[in-house]
C-alpha cells in the first residue's frame, strides 16, 4: 500500500515534533487551564503520504483531519483504521454523500443548506452525525465559515435537524491574530454550551494550528489541528 518510502529520519522528525507539541501543550495547560483539562492533537493530513500519517498514529495520534474529499478518498484505504477522521476543509453540499458514515465528525459546517444535506443523508443511513459550526472569527473574505453574529441563529435553525448533533465550534483565526480573537472564540463557545438548545451537546472547541496552538490552548481549545509542525512544510499550499 505504501506509495513511497519515507526515510527513517522523516519518522524520527515526526516523533520529535510530536514530543515537542505535547510538551508545549502540557505547559500551556498547566499555566492557564483547570487541572484535568485535556487537549486532543489532530494530525492534519493534506499532501502528507499515508505512511507518515500511519507513523504518527503509531505514536499515539488518534485523530486525522482531512481538507479535501477527493484526496481523502484516494488515501483513506491506506490509513491505519485505529484513528478517527474528521473533515475540516470547506465542504460542498454535493460532496457530503462521499463522506457520510466515513468520517466521525464534520468540523466545517458553514450553512443551513450544508447542515440540511448532512441531516438528510444521516437520516437515510440511520446515523447521527457529529458536526462543528465553522466560525469566520476574523471576518476574512477569503475564508469560509459564518460570522460570529450568525452562529447562534444557525444553531437555532439546526434544532429541527434530527440526526445532526452540534458538538461545538471550529475556527481558523487570521494569521498573527490578536489574542482577543481567541478569547472571543472561547466566549462564543461558552454561549453555545450554555444555550440549552436541542441538538447542541457542545464539548469541542477546535482552535489552534502550527503557528498558534499554544495561544489557542490558553483560550480554551479542546482540539488543536496540526500539520506543518508535525509533518514538516507542505509541498504546496491548500486552503
Ligand atoms: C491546513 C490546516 C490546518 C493545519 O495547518 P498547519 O499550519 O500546517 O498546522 C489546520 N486546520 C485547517 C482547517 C487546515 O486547513
Amino acid at each position: 500500500m505504501n506509495q513511497q518510502a519515507a526515510a527513517p529520519s522523516e519518522f524520527g522528525a515526526i516523533r520529535e515534533n510530536l514530543k515537542e507539541i505535547r510538551y508545549n501543550i502540557s505547559e500551556a495547560l498547566a499555566k492557564y487551564r483547570h487541572s484535568g483539562d485535556e487537549v486532543s492533537i489532530m494530525a492534519v493530513t493534506k499532501t502528507v503520504a499515508p505512511e507518515k500519517i500511519n507513523y504518527a498514529v503509531s505514536q499515539g495520534i488518534t485523530l486525522l483531519g482531512e481538507n479535501r474529499v477527493q484526496e481523502y478518498l484516494s488515501k483513506k484505504d491506506s490509513y491505519d483504521k485505529s484513528a478517527q477522521v474528521h473533515m475540516i476543509g470547506h465542504l460542498q453540499t454535493n460532496k457530503v454523500k462521499y463522506i457520510i458514515g466515513e468520517v466521525s465528525m464534520i468540523q466545517s459546517v458553514d450553512s443551513l443548506k450544508l447542515a440540511g444535506e448532512i441531516n438528510r443523508l444521516a437520516v437515510r443511513d440511520g446515523i447521527v452525525m457529529d458536526v462543528l459550526l465553522e466560525v469566520n472569527i476574523g471576518d476574512e473574505e477569503s475564508k469560509s465559515g459564518i460570522s460570529k453574529d450568525s452562529i447562534m441563529t444557525l444553531a437555532q435553525q439546526m434544532q429541527e435537524l434530527s440526526n445532526v448533533r452540534i458538538r461545538g465550534l471550529m475556527a481558523i483565526p487570521p494569521i498573527g491574530a490578536d489574542e482577543a480573537v481567541f478569547a472571543q472564540m472561547n466566549e462564543l463557545y461558552c454561549e453555545l454550551r450554555e444555550s440549552k438548545l436541542s441538538r447542541v451537546e457542545a464539548d469541542v472547541l477546535s482552535m489552534g494550528m502550527s503557528g498558534d496552538y499554544e495561544l489557542a490552548v490558553k483560550h480554551g481549545s479542546t482540539l488543536v489541528r496540526i500539520g506543518t509542525k508535525l509533518f514538516g512544510a507542505r509541498k504546496y499550499m491548500e486552503v
